[in-house]
């Protein structure tokens, strides 16, 4: 399934909700600085921009020259403001509208920015508003499950049409490159991320970027990958053997696909995120290789590749249905290989919604 154009984003509901947690906070307005949250507020996705959004809804986005166009086109449903520097331009218009309590994300502006908005703001209160948008985001609508399935699938079947191609001899930035290219030639708008080749010893970086090695026989090979469509990404690991797996592959392999399971079936709506994350890692503490697991179980996906949840075992807070999260525990033995299998899902009522589907068996290539 291809999706043509984007699918229709219910801006203005977004919009109704912030308006619901600024009135909860006493805010009379809200500036938005996040370009990620100008787009989940708006639809507008040029490089420049801003959103002041006020109590009673009326919402301004302010851009540059070069967008006038393309905001007009991406948001009808706004008033238009023309600047270079938008948030600047924003708070000018609430303190001239006289707004007494302005939200600002204070995650996202700078030291310096802060200086120049407390300068404009004249008898504005400026107030940090904690990352409001953000929390809103983390709970998808239909039409962005609808995105990221699609960003999963094309995942899948570019990850389908490199196997067959990969061998002993491709270098790790070859085997990256024509992934990243299957991934475009079945409809990704990009990468969600830099692609993740880790061969042989290197597979054991959980975080390694393709180098000019070549594939050996024996080798584990790990890729972590993902496209994006519709500006939602997708987020997956699979890893496979060249050759006959050794008996320390085969078994940390099948240690890693058991957590992994675990982690998918703990996946329900009020969920604690740190008892997700101790229903896999338990298994592989099991194992005797708790220390060799270092990261968190996974994170929530969007229009970023890293959102809220976390999945670790320090996160408090529970899991709501409509909240996309990868599952992607990992072992990995310094100087010899790791394995990683990671997958994203939507936690659902009932059984998680699976996103990517390519098995998860052990694969042996070349
Ligand atoms: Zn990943
Ligand atoms: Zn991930």
């Amino acid at each position: 399934v291809t999706v043509s154009g984007a699918p229709d984003m219910d801006h203005a509901g977004r919009r109704t909700r912030l308006v619901a947690l600024l009135a909860d906070r006493d805010l009379d307005g809200l500036v938005v600085t996040s370009l990620v949250n100008v787009r989940y507020l708006t639809g507008f996705s040029g490089s420049n921009g801003a959103v002041l959004v006020g109590a009673d809804g009326t919402t301004h986005l302010a851009t540059d020259s070069r967008y006038t166009e393309q905001a007009a086109d991406e948001s009808p449903d706004v008033e238009p403001v023309t600047a270079r520097a938008c948030t600047d331009a924003l708070v000018e218009l609430a303190a001239r509208t006289g707004v007494r309590r302005l939200g600002f994300e204070a995650h996202v502006v700078t030291v310096d920015g802060l200086q120049e908005l407390l300068a404009l703001a004249g008898g504005t209160e400026l107030v940090a508003s904690g990352p409001l948008v953000e929390t809103l985001r983390t709970v998808k609508d239909e039409a962005e499950v609808a995105l990221l399935r699609e960003a999963c699938a094309i995942s899948d079947r570019a990850l389908a049409d490199l196997l067959p191609q990969v061998r002993p001899g491709l270098t790790e930035r070859q085997v990256a490159r024509a992934l990243e290219d299957l991934m475009r030639d079945h409809g990704a708008d990009g990468l969600a991320f830099d692609s993740i080749v880790a061969s042989g010893p290197y597979s054991a970086v959980p975080h390694h970027a393709p180098t000019d090695r070549a594939l050996e026989r024996g080798d584990l090979l790990k890729l972590d990958f993902g496209a994006r469509a519709g500006g939602y990404h997708a987020d997956m690991t699979r890893t496979c053997v060249l050759g006959e797996p050794a008996d320390w592959q085969a078994e940390i392999y099948a240690v890693v696909a058991t957590a992994q399971r675990a982690g998918r079936e703990a996946l329900a709506p009020g969920a604690a995120l740190a008892h997700v994350d101790a229903a896999a890692r338990s298994v592989v503490e099991a194992a005797g290789l708790g220390e060799r697991f270092g990261h968190g179980l996974g994170h929530g996906v969007g229009l970023e590749i890293h959102e809220a949840p976390l999945l670790s075992a320090t996160s408090a807070g529970t899991l709501v249905a409509g909240t996309p999260v990868t599952v992607e525990p990992g072992v990995y033995l310094p100087g010899r290989g790791g394995v990683r299998i990671e997958d994203t899902l939507v936690v659902r009522d009932g059984a998680p919604e699976l996103l990517t589907t390519s098995t998860k068996d052990l694969l042996v290539l070349g």
